[in-house]
Order: C-alpha cells, then sequence, then structure tokens
C-alpha cells in the first residue's frame, strides 16, 4: 500500500511480547514495512494495519501524535470503516497474498 507517497509492504511475523500494540504491530519506517503478528484475531490484524498507517503519516508528516492518541484514530477510524459496512479485510490481503 501507498503511504504518504511511500510504497509500505505488510509482513506476518511473530510478536516480540505480550504486551500492547506496538508489540503485535510494528514499523520499521527505513525498509517501509509493516509487520503484522498474524498470531492473532482478523480483527486484531486489521486494527494493527490501521495502527501502523496511522504512525507512518505521524512520520511522515511529522504530526508528533504520541502512540496514545495514534490508538485513539486507530481505534475510532477503524469502527467507522466497520460501520459503513466496508470490506476491511482489504487492509490485510497482502499478507495472505504472499507478495
Ligand atoms: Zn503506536
Amino acid at each position: 500500500m501507498n503511504i504518504a507517497g511511500y510504497d509500505y509492504t505488510l509482513k506476518s511475523a511473530p510478536s516480540q511480547e505480550d504486551g500492547g500494540m506496538d508489540d503485535l504491530g510494528r514499523l520499521h519506517l527505513g525498509k517501509q514495512i509493516i509487520i503484522v503478528d498474524t498470531d492473532t484475531h482478523t480483527q486484531q490484524q486489521e486494527t494493527i494495519v490501521v495502527h501502523e498507517i496511522f504512525e507512518a503519516l505521524n512520520f511522515h508528516y511529522e504530526l508528533k501524535l504520541p502512540h496514545n492518541q495514534i490508538s485513539i484514530l486507530e481505534t475510532g477510524w477503524y469502527q467507522v470503516l466497520k460501520s459503513l459496512g466496508m470490506d476491511t479485510s482489504l487492509l490485510t490481503k497482502e499478507l495472505r497474498d504472499g507478495v
């Protein structure tokens, strides 16, 4: 997916530890990779991707948002997508397609 003009790749990897959202999902800004712990519910994987998209926007546009505010945007935005009946499985399609 393209975020702020940068092509990002989704990759699957086990989480580092049992912790918060930034342990289940990680962002490698230099390599432009979003890493998702796929040993999680599909809805978790989708919100991880949303979270890391906001983290990438935060970096590229220098918004200086703290992680907890990004978590609020993540949950709020994901709920809106769901309420509109949007196909949120597209967020993690690349993981299943094995690009
Ligand atoms: Zn975060």
